[in-house]
């Protein structure tokens, strides 16, 4: 059975003509994937023959709303999918002033290991598929009634871990056939695969990479993101700068404030130093706490952005959404599986 909403445009028109059909019913039914359709019946303007032909082939995605919780201070709401094999994955709406914003999972679950994080404790269980990526801001959109402006992959999984995935996802929702949203609206996440951000590089695309950071030292970084160990910050930051000269877009640096861990002065100065001559930008995140896990928000988040902005590097606090419904990713997946452990 093939998957028919991972296909592009293209491979659906092949697909089409194979079928003995002409190539515009392609687009037909990428446009009603798009839209969401949830069975072939649905497609009206297709044959009966074809629609039969398509089911006994091909099958469509539709996730199942497992949980869905709305914030009562913000409005944020936050989906536990159940897929089609059972796994589930989070996806929130967050509403901003400049439009809503979805924040999509790439896997199910995550193979980083970073100490902090609810997303990675069980480890990877299997990557998503272009379609149950499209699927979250789709199905997002069609519960909620409310209209997707932008999207970030920061939810449960790393991205460029699923490279291909992740790339085809992106040329689905960009495309003027379906969700048509634009490549300036669509922020990307990574631990920091440097082989993965110089690939990603030489794909040109107008999105905002966001390389997770959180320490600016090999030390300090190693012991709270495994993944450090083998490559170093200085690596990060070759890729990092490569990537700027290659695709010009400035990138944003996430840093979620950790007490005693990451929130030092010397810290502050060392990114500064770090962040000499690529433009870039700093996010600092209030930590999320985690019950597994034993660091605590940082009390100093104020003072180190002032440290920062002092010395040139504009750095923004993040706004926390959603605290009242867990909204921060990995947390909702880990508790419905604690639930449902017999
Ligand atoms: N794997 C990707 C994207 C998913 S995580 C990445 O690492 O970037 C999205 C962001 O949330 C990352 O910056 C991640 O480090 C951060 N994050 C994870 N756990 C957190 C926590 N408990 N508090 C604050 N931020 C956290």
């Amino acid at each position: 059975m093939r998957d028919l909403k991972s296909m592009d445009l293209n491979e659906m028109t092949a697909f089409m003509k194979d079928l003995g059909e002409p190539a515009f019913r392609g687009k037909q039914v990428y446009q009603w994937l798009h839209r969401g359709a949830a069975s072939f019946e649905e497609m009206s303007n297709l044959s009966k023959p074809l629609r039969e032909k398509l089911s006994e082939s091909c099958f469509i995605t539709v996730p199942q709303v497992e949980r869905k919780l709305v914030s009562r201070q913000d409005g944020t709401i936050k989906y536990l999918w159940r897929l089609r094999d059972g796994n589930c994955v989070e996806t929130v709406l967050m509403r901003y002033h400049h439009g809503n914003t979805v924040c999509i999972s790439s896997q199910v679950g995550c193979r980083m290991g970073c100490t902090f994080c609810a997303s990675t404790i069980g480890g990877k269980v299997r990557d998503l598929t272009p379609s149950e990526m499209l699927d979250q801001v789709l199905f997002t959109q069609l519960d909620s009634r409310e209209e997707i402006s932008n999207i970030v992959l920061m939810g449960i999984g790393e991205p460029l871990d699923n490279f291909d995935t992740v790339l085809r996802f992106l040329e689905l929702v960009n495309s003027p056939d379906g969700m048509n949203i634009g490549m300036r609206h669509i922020s990307l996440s990574t631990c920091g695969l440097t082989e993965k951000i110089d690939k990603l590089a030489q794909h040109q695309l107008q999105l905002t990479l966001s390389v997770s950071l959180h320490a600016p030292d090999d030390e300090t970084r190693s012991k709270i993101m495994p993944v450090n160990r083998s490559v170093g910050v200085e690596k990060l930051f070759d890729s990092c700068r490569r990537y700027f000269e290659t695709t010009g877009r400035r990138i944003s640096y996430e840093y979620a404030m950790i007490d005693g861990v990451n929130d030092s002065d010397w810290q502050a100065d060392l990114l500064v130093k770090q962040l000499k001559g690529t433009p870039g930008h700093v996010n600092l995140i209030p930590l999320n706490e985690v019950a597994e896990s034993p660091f605590h928000p940082s009390r100093r988040i104020r003072q180190f952005q002032e440290r920062l902005e002092k010395q040139g590097v504009t750095a923004t606090v993040r706004r926390k959404l959603g605290g009242d419904i867990d909204a921060s990713c990995g947390q909702l997946r880990r508790k419905h599986m604690e639930d449902e452990k017999p």
